[in-house]
């Protein structure tokens, strides 16, 4: 079947500049071609007008996280309900993401080909089978961890299919925002029955260990204050408070960061990249690892380097160091654009982003209780708070994915003659274009995506209107 998407603007993905008026012309399940002179005389099965709308590649994202049924998150926590994961898959899809990288390293690779298998959304795996990773999960959580996860190897799963080493370290096995909205408030309520935020509870934690979970002893006023501010001061001393942080956050750091030694050099060994959890408590590590030699052999990621437990400045000192010895940086929206349930602050994002074109590499990571601002809403955001032109902020989430993690998206990322037609059509955001500081005129290089329309993967259009046409790409359309 021929399809051909007529009367928009194609951003190739590849970092070029966008062409206003082309038709994208897809057979089956590769594009054809991109064809400036259509449609004299040509001939096509579909033709989809697309006047309005952005043509850009099915978006990669490589930090996700609750996108299979198997162990959640770096701590192994209980996996999700069938239910959730695949909705989860669905946010993705209908913000015209393609390809995932579960990030959860510790499910195997038949769960991951379970839930490719159960969506359009393409999943694809990683590994953080290390046996410093599995009990970093263990003294965090573990609840999802069964003997066939425990027995893993990260060499097994590479053999199977991985295509990355990852996530190294996280939030909740190294003192960060995953204890802070997770396990430090349920072990809060089950002493003291009361529900903290997870403010509340970073700003109890900042005072017994401080931002760098390095302190010996608490900030005893500020550790007062957070009780106070979090209603706890009648119900919880400042000695217990401490034991209770203590035992929730030290357990898990030592091995945690013993995992991420462990993940760079089995990506060095694996040759495949890993992605490491960038946070104020694993930073020192990853700036001692940037500059050793595995390190330096291996491709490495750092994941979200605008994390919140850094000051900006930290986040932006800490990027650039890695980022001079080869590493790549990647950002993530978490829910700092739209939502901002989690992170509330824009500053770090605006200052990685405004750091000349350092960051390659754009994601989402999980946000709360899987509700991240989609990957479309930081390519949009990118080109509208003008840190990057069209072309080059929808590569960030496409073209210079694949290329980073080689495995990925194999034939995919970009829109070119014999590649995969994975492809999102959006509709061009005119209100925002006009409030652009990118040049200020409006143009097709300073375009900003809106609402997703449609989404076609391997040549099936598994969106329409803004709607899921189907679950299951062996019922798809052709
Ligand atoms: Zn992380």
């Amino acid at each position: 079947m021929r399809t051909a998407i007529v009367g928009g603007t194609v951003v190739a993905g590849d970092g070029s500049a966008p062409r206003t008026g082309a038709a994208v012309v897809l057979a089956d399940a590769t594009i054809e071609g991109i064809d400036a002179r259509w449609p004299d005389g040509s001939r096509a099965d579909v033709i989809i007008d697309a006047t309005g709308c952005l043509v850009m590649p099915g978006l990669i994202n490589c930090h996700t996280h609750g996108v299979t049924p198997g162990p959640l998150f770096p701590s192994a926590a209980a996996a999700l309900p069938d239910a959730e994961w695949q909705s989860n898959l669905d946010r993705h899809l209908l913000a015209g993401t393609t390809t995932v990288l579960n990030l959860c390293g510790l499910a195997t690779m038949a769960e991951v080909e379970a839930a490719d298998a159960a969506h359009p959304v393409k999943v694809k795996g990683a590994t953080s089978h290390l046996p410093s990773a599995i009990a970093a999960a263990r003294a965090a959580d573990g609840a999802g961890l069964r003997p066939e996860h425990a027995a893993m190897t990260a060499e097994a799963m590479v053999s199977a299919g991985a295509v990355a080493i990852g996530e190294l370290g996280g939030g909740q096995t190294l003192g960060g925002g995953g204890q802070d909205l997770q396990y430090i408030p349920a072990a809060i309520e089950r002493i003291t029955a009361t529900v903290v935020t997870a403010a509340q509870a970073r700003a109890i934690k900042d005072a017994v260990l401080g931002p760098h979970l390095d302190r010996d002893r608490p900030d005893e006023p500020a550790l007062a204050a957070a009780l106070t501010d979090a209603g706890l001061a009648p119900l919880l001393d400042p000695n217990k408070a401490a034991d209770l942080i203590r035992g929730c956050v030290l357990p898990s750091l030592h091995s945690g960061l013993a995992g991420i030694r462990e993940g760079v050099l089995a990506a060095a060994t694996l040759g495949v990249p890993a992605v490491v959890h960038s946070a104020s408590a694993s930073a020192a590590l990853l700036r001692e690892l940037a500059a050793d030699k595995a390190g330096r052999r291996a491709t490495v990621i750092a994941g979200h380097s605008n994390h919140t437990s850094f000051t900006p400045d930290e986040a932006l000192a800490t990027a650039r160091d890695l980022a001079d010895h080869g590493w790549l940086l990647e950002c993530c929206t978490f829910d700092l654009l739209e939502l901002r349930h989690t992170v509330t602050t824009r500053d770090h994002w605006d200052r990685l982003l405004a750091d000349g074109d350092s960051v390659t590499l754009l994601a989402t990571d999980y946000g709360y209780l899987g509700q991240h601002d989609p990957l479309i809403s930081g390519v949009s955001d990118l080109v509208a708070a003008g840190h990057r032109s069209l072309g080059a902020a929808v590569a960030m989430a496409s073209g210079n994915v694949a290329e980073a993690v080689p495995g990925l998206a194999p034939g995919a990322g970009r829109l070119a003659a014999g590649l995969a037609a994975d492809l999102v059509i959006a509709e061009i955001d005119t209100r925002r274009m006009a409030g652009s500081r990118n040049g200020g005129t409006a143009s097709a290089s300073n375009a900003v995506p809106g609402r997703v329309r449609h989404v076609f993967v391997d040549g099936h259009q598994v969106v329409r209107n803004g709607s899921i046409t189907t679950r299951s790409m062996s019922a798809g359309s052709s």
